[in-house]
């Protein structure tokens, strides 16, 4: 923040659909400042396969520099198929891998709510579903992903695969500390999961998220689950969770599985924090199917606002957001990913328009 209320962003708009869904999140984050009375100082920038195009690297260290001096950092997506047979170090994905590093984030945020008017939407039952609304939060930095010794080796009965999944005291209570601060925020529950019953480092895991919820945040309610539980309980019942506490493996798949419920992506936020500067951007990636046609759900990365609105301290603002994206919604706008047989779709510009006109006209209290 540079004075009172003054948010410095940097919008990364990236490739395919990226430009254009960042756009209509970029027209509603300034709607929102416009109702809430903050100022937003936003820049674009450079990365992925644009930037790649551009300068021949996909996160340039212009976009670098802006990145680190910004308060937040807006992406739309990277990649498509101009770029699949670039080399390892010069793909579009080479830049937001480098660019989450660079953050230093490792709490990864992946709300998924079915609203009742999208039910129908789902792969599941709309009975089963309507009315989720819950977080994972993955740790995103440790764990197996990063562990060593890791590699490939020779043994003595041929190749031998190495990877390990290992978890420090303190990056455990980092991340527990994250979902519980959240769940104060929400509902006020943790299922924090786990393989406690054959990994060791699951139940260094459980001791640990055990201490830090009755030293720190008893009044949050804390229940433990098995991975493998998980999975099948998120399909059968997912509105008993409210936020996921999981490791960067078990996160990796669960948030995947969870991202089926609604029934499209193109509703799917995400926030990665923990590092000086938070990153929020679409689960989706850049759908070239969609790129340039209007066809595109620009809510992700509307809701994607949003979370970065809350994560600025803008409260009010990011609950105007959603609630405006939810009464765009009941009010029938669908793009095409969203629209049953027989719905008129709208186009990615008229869903933003849409929620920008409900947030306008929505009471700010005084
Ligand atoms: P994708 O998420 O781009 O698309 C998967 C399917 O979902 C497609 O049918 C697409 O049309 C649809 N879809 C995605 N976003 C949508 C939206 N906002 N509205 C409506 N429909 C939407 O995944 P993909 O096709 O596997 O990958 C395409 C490119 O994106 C690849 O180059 C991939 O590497 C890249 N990618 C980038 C990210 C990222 O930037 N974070 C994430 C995933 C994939």
């Amino acid at each position: 923040m540079t004075d009172n209320r003054t948010y410095r962003l940097a919008v990364l708009p990236g490739d395919g659909i990226g430009p254009e869904v960042t756009r209509e999140a970029v027209r509603v984050l300034e709607a929102a400042a416009g109702r809430f009375g903050f100022r937003l100082e936003a820049t674009t920038h450079p990365v992925g396969g644009a930037a790649l195009d551009a300068s021949g690297d996909p996160l340039p260290p212009e976009t670098q520099a802006a990145c680190r001096a910004a308060d937040a950092v807006l992406l739309g997506a990277v990649g498509g198929p101009a770029w699949d047979e670039a080399p390892p170090g010069r793909r579009p994905e080479d830049g937001l891998l480098r660019l989450r590093r660079l953050l230093g984030a490792f709490a990864n945020l992946r709300p998924v709510t079915v609203p009742a008017a999208l039910a129908g939407a789902s792969p599941l039952r709309p009975e089963r579903v309507a009315g989720t609304d819950l977080v994972i939060v993955r740790e995103l930095t440790g764990g197996i992903y990063f562990g060593t010794p890791r590699g490939i080796e020779q043994g003595p009965e041929g190749r031998r695969g190495v990877n390990t999944m290992r978890y420090d005291e303190a990056e455990i209570e980092r991340i527990a500390t994250v979902a519980f601060e959240l769940a104060a925020r929400r509902r006020g529950r943790v299922t924090s999961v786990d393989k406690a019953n054959v990994l060791d480092v699951s139940r260094l895991w459980r001791e640990v998220v055990t201490s830090v919820h009755r030293d720190r945040f008893p009044e949050i309610e804390l229940d433990h689950l098995y991975v493998d539980n998980a999975a099948m309980q998120l399909v059968r019942d997912p509105r008993r969770f409210d936020v996921v506490l999981t490791a960067n493996l078990f996160g990796d798949i669960l948030s995947d599985l969870a991202a089926t419920l609604p029934g499209s992506l193109g509703l799917l936020p995400s926030a990665s924090i923990g590092g000086g500067v938070g990153l929020f951007e679409p689960v989706h990636g850049s759908a070239p199917d969609l790129a340039g046609t209007g066809r595109a759900n620009p809510l992700a990365a509307i809701l994607s606002g949003a979370m970065l609105l809350e994560h600025l301290g803008e409260s009010d603002a990011a609950a105007a957001v959603r609630r405006a994206v939810a009464s765009t919604l009941d009010d029938g706008f669908r793009t095409p990913d969203l629209a049953g047989d027989g719905e008129a779709a709208c186009s990615t510009q008229a869903m933003g328009a849409a929620v920008c006109e409900r947030l306008e006209s929505t009471e700010v209290m005084a």
